[in-house]
């Protein structure tokens, strides 16, 4: 067994380069094993990630308020407290806040065969983030 107290972990700003607006991060680094790193992520309201892909997809959970999800070519998905989301290796996505409501879920990256990270891309447009939302 190991823990990560909450005093041993900091809350981090996601960078610019990676997101629209303030999003907040509690991150545990990925394990070996078991293979996976856990984060905990804060939007407010309208923020979103940019779009970008895991190496061995993810699993979001949905915690607090109310979010959007989209992956290539597919529709905005309104998205809700309780709600589980998972995208494939490498599937082309973003996930964030409703416009009018803040959102928090943990993210689950499994990290068997990688460093369970993200590849970051380009901005999610206002286009793209209203669009079918
Ligand atoms: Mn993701």
């Amino acid at each position: 067994m190991k823990i990560v107290h909450t005093a041993e972990s900091e809350t981090r700003r996601a960078p610019s380069e990676w997101v629209t607006g303030a999003v907040w991060m509690d991150a545990t680094p990925a394990e070996s094993s078991p293979g996976a790193g856990v984060f905990r992520v804060s939007f407010e309201p309208g923020a979103r990630t940019n779009w970008h892909t895991h190496p061995e997809g993810q699993i979001l959970h949905v915690i607090a308020g109310a979010g959007r999800a989209a992956t290539e070519g597919g529709p905005v998905t309104q998205i809700k407290t309780g709600d589980v989301v998972y995208f494939a290796p490498d599937e082309r996505h973003w996930h964030g806040a409703a416009p009018d409501a803040f959102m928090v879920h943990l993210a689950i990256n499994p990290a068997t065969n990688s460093d369970g990270g993200t590849d970051w891309l380009e901005p999610v447009t206002g286009e793209q983030y209203e669009e079918n939302g």
